[in-house]
């Protein structure tokens, strides 16, 4: 069934909302792109803003470029509730904007039937919570829970422009990100998102009630043999970088493969000098390994460097590996996860208890804040990509079950 949330000022459907938030940043192929601190996010902004300045939502986007709009109702600490607006290059129109433009209409379910929150209610689009463009993934949630934001001002995109200069240029300063930290102003977070993945899709559920979300480590591998003529140089006495990187990348895989609960991936791969007629003398790769305990991401890590070292030994290569990038795996807050299930419960969902195998800005917000999430079904388990698509009423009940959960986190004060 499909139940109409629409009225002033929202006048569609959630789907329809997407759609009209999807003409920015949309490619003549059907994707869309809207990376981190681009013209095409800060219009976004703009739309979203209007639609929260309708709603009554006081709007802000903060010194980290977090969009904010708050209903300033009620008293004490405040409930938030949102996810992210930039996408991947060329990505759907779902992932992160179904978090925010369901927030919005489940804040007009909300109004529409009289409902007054106790306590004040926050929707936010996190800035940059893809990093795609400079690397820098879940840089809005990272400064809005005042964690440190590391030596990133200097990394450049592929145009070579800074993130310091992409920021000056909307008029943020880089050093006072920090001032973003908002997390102590808030009682509860609820991240609404799509699956990525095929589980709800296949178990014929509405409703995934997250529970956890994996943790990763990102590592980039360096292997260093000898470049030399690919004619002359006798097949045994090469120290060719690339059939080692090769071997490193099946022997992850097989690993992986093995257990139920881990994963790793090779997303990235450079080779020099780069010649059709050179055994290649150096490959630069890029590992992925995420697992939703503490313990697997730790045998993970003892694999990753284990792989490289003894392989590059077999193939007569030096090696480095660098660490890129970590985040540990977070158990989500279990009274927000019991809410999130007795709201898909009250609105007859068909719902499961699952991990989340993505990083989200929750599990950021989620270490300092009591933290749930809601998943809606991904068709045929796809997201990064136009093809992405969950039915509008599969995106009305998920925003049914957020304003449930909402009816229930707002109904005291502090
Ligand atoms: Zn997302």
């Amino acid at each position: 069934m499909l139940v109409d949330l629409r009225g002033a000022p929202l006048a569609g459907s959630v789907s329809e909302t997407l759609d009209e938030l999807a003409t920015i940043g949309r490619s003549h192929r059907g994707g869309i792109t809207r990376v981190a601190w681009s013209d095409e996010l800060f219009r976004a902004y703009d739309w979203i803003g209007e639609r929260m300045h309708e709603l009554g939502l006081e709007v802000e986007v903060d010194p980290a470029g977090n969009l904010v709009g708050r209903w300033n109702v009620g008293t004490g600490k405040a409930v938030a509730i949102g996810s992210h607006l930039d996408t991947v290059p060329s990505g759907g129109r779902l992932d992160g904007a179904f978090g925010v433009v369901g927030a919005l209409h489940a804040v007009a379910l909300l109004q529409a039937e009289g409902f007054t929150p106790a306590r004040p209610l926050w929707v936010i689009g996190f800035m940059d919570e893809e990093g795609t463009r400079f690397n820098t993934a879940l840089f809005g949630s990272q400064a809005f829970t005042g964690g440190p934001l590391g030596d990133v001002a200097e990394r450049a995109d592929a145009e070579g422009t800074t993130l310091r200069a992409a920021m000056a240029e909307v008029g943020r300063e880089f050093d006072r990100a920090g001032e973003a930290h908002g997390t102590d102003q808030l009682a509860a977070f609820l991240e609404m998102h799509i699956e990525q993945g095929p589980l709800l899709e296949s178990e014929g559920l509405d409703i995934g009630v997250v529970t956890s979300i994996v943790g990763l480590r990102g590592y980039r591998v360096h292997l260093y043999g000898q470049a030399n003529h690919a004619g002359t140089t006798p097949m045994q006495l090469r120290r060719d970088a690339l059939a080692g990187a090769a071997r490193v990348v099946l022997e992850l895989r097989e690993f992986a493969r093995s257990r139920p609960d881990v994963t790793a991936n090779v997303g990235k791969i450079a080779v020099d000098p780069g010649g059709a007629n050179v055994v290649p003398g150096v490959a630069d790769f890029t590992v992925d390994v995420r697992a939703a305990t503490m313990d697997g991401l730790e045998e993970l890590h003892r694999v990753v460097e284990r792989t490289v070292a003894t392989i590059a030994a077999e193939e007569r290569l030096e090696f480095g590996v660098e660490a890129t990038y970590s985040l540990d795996p977070l158990e989500l807050d279990p009274a927000m996860v019991d809410t999130v299930e007795r709201a898909a419960v009250a609105e007859g969902a068909r719902w499961r208890r699952m991990p989340s195998g993505a990083g989200h800005d929750a599990m950021l917000v989620g270490r300092h804040v009591p933290t749930g999430m809601i998943f809606v079904p991904s068709r045929d388990g796809i997201s990064h990509s136009p093809e992405e698509y969950t039915s509008p009423g599969q995106l009305e009940l998920g925003t049914r079950v957020l304003a449930a959960a909402l009816r229930d986190l707002l109904r005291t004060g502090g």
